[in-house]
């Protein structure tokens, strides 16, 4: 007998929010992943500060990648007494220097909000403060793609590219017991082949189990090729109109693919040559990140990386808007041109702004190219409303909605299958996370006839035993 190796699923079970993993192997433990549960203000305060185990007793700390939901409750992992290292990719680790100062900011001004409101509740404190966001970050250690680093004396650790975001990494664990071995593969958030700008997925070399994501296991994409043709065909139309192309778009990623697609499009004649902003304090910052990053880029990216001097995230037509008068003095601005700005879904930041005065006008075009959440103004948008409030105002629609599904970080239903199905050896057992209950199921049952192997959908605090 060897010692037990076991895994708890600690978020992110049958849900796609609060990543969070427990790992132990005979006396310690280690974490993968710690992602901020994002929902309801009330649900996830309680879900974010509660722990079923001491952060202060974890002899590690393991990160996929720089997403908030994967990322953003670490600082909470540290307040509560966390001593050792966080191990990330460079990438990710120069990402979270952006994102969770950020996390910290908005949590500040939201508790403010809430405790102006309170009328004689006790007051709010945020989750954590910048001070345990500086922390967070000084523990950070960082590990190359494809180079083993010992996690422990007798637990090695991989990274291989997932291709979901900058830096987001396939997490290979390998514990020992004398002669023998037991390899369990996490695939964080698995991202899509021949997108822009990044590698596509990698794969886990075998392993005995596989932990993997589900987000989208019971749908297909648009293909890369058409989605861009349908980008073109937008841009083209909007300008025709002499309109402008408002995009929310989620700073980190997505605004980077988007310049990246628009870069080619315009360079290639296939879309009018249009003024590019970026209006968007973190996606300028997140952007920094990308060019400090270049060994993450795929070939294309970075031949056009060296060769055009920053392309494709500088080029001539392509502002940074920096400041908030900046920004509104786009609203001034004569002629045809593209915004992309955030928040993602339109719940708050610039974009709000450039809505409020853009919306009301038939010549302009809203494009989502992301998720929008239930609840939200891009939801409310995106399904057809002619009416929306926006920042205390009733504004009229009239300008056209659009929608773009090709641009997901996450792979599909298909993707999914192939990427698992080309695990060699295969891996006994499965068990999915990140994933609401109806698209898992539809998974499972694919995995488990395709692949013939077990497979579970962990329920939150499930333990497994993997090995002994
Ligand atoms: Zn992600």
């Amino acid at each position: 007998m060897g010692e037990r190796l076991s895994i708890s699923f600690e978020g992110a079970a049958r849900t796609v929010t609060g990543s969070r993993h427990r790992l132990r192997f005979g006396t310690r433990s280690w974490l993968f992943d710690c992602g901020l549960y994002q929902g309801h203000r009330d649900e996830a305060e309680r879900v974010n500060r509660t722990f079923r185990f001491d952060p202060a007793s974890l002899t590690g700390v393991v990160v996929s990648h720089a997403h908030l939901d994967h990322t953003g409750n670490l600082p909470s992992v540290v307040s509560r007494g966390y001593r050792g290292d966080i191990h990330a990719t460079p990438a990710t680790a120069d990402l979270a220097r952006v994102m969770l100062p950020d996390s910290a900011f908005l949590m500040q001004r939201d508790v403010e909000h809430v405790n102006r409101h309170a009328r004689g509740r006790p007051p709010r404190v945020p989750l954590y403060t910048t001070a345990a966001v500086e922390e967070t970050l000084a523990r950070m250690a960082k590990h190359d793609y494809h180079e083993p680093w010992p996690l422990d004396d007798r637990v090695s650790v991989t990274y291989y590219d997932a291709g979901h975001i900058l830096g987001s990494a396939l997490t290979t664990f390998e514990f020992k017991s004398g002669a023998r071995g037991f390899r369990l593969g996490m695939s964080g958030d698995l991202g899509r082949p021949a997108r822009r700008i990044l590698r596509d997925p990698e794969v886990h070399p075998g392993v005995d189990a596989l932990v993997m994501e589900s987000t989208y296991g019971d749908r297909l994409h648009s293909e890369a090729v058409a989605t861009e043709r349908e980008l073109a065909e937008i841009v083209t139309r909007t300008a025709a109109r002499g309109g402008r192309l408002l995009v929310p778009a989620f700073a980190v990623g997505r605004t980077q693919e988007l310049v990246a697609s628009l870069h080619a499009l315009i360079e290639r004649g296939a879309a009018p040559d249009l003024p590019i902003f970026v209006d968007s304090p973190l996606a300028r910052e997140a952007t920094g990140v990308f060019r400090m990053h270049s060994e993450c880029f795929d070939d294309e990216t970075r031949q056009a990386f060296e060769a055009e001097n920053g392309a494709p995230f500088g080029f001539r037509r392509l502002r940074y808007v920096g400041s908030a008068d900046e920004s509104r003095a786009l609203n001034d601005r004569a002629g045809p041109c593209i915004i992309i700005s955030a928040s993602g879904m339109c719940e708050g930041g610039r974009i709000l702004h450039h809505l409020r005065h853009g919306l009301g006008d038939a010549r302009n075009t809203v494009l989502f190219v992301g998720f929008q959440g239930e609840g939200t103004l891009g939801r409310r948008l995106k399904e057809g409303a002619t009416t929306v409030n926006i920042l205390g105002e009733a504004v009229m629609r009239r300008a056209e909605v659009a929608a773009l599904d090709g641009y997901s970080a996450h792979a599909d239903r298909r993707e999914l299958l192939d990427w698992a199905g080309s695990l060699k050896p295969r891996p006994r057992t499965v068990f999915l996370v990140h994933g609401e209950p109806g698209p898992m199921e539809v998974l499972a049952s694919a995995l488990r006839e395709r692949l013939g192997v077990t497979v579970h959908t962990p329920s939150l605090g499930q333990e497994f035993e993997l090995w002994n």
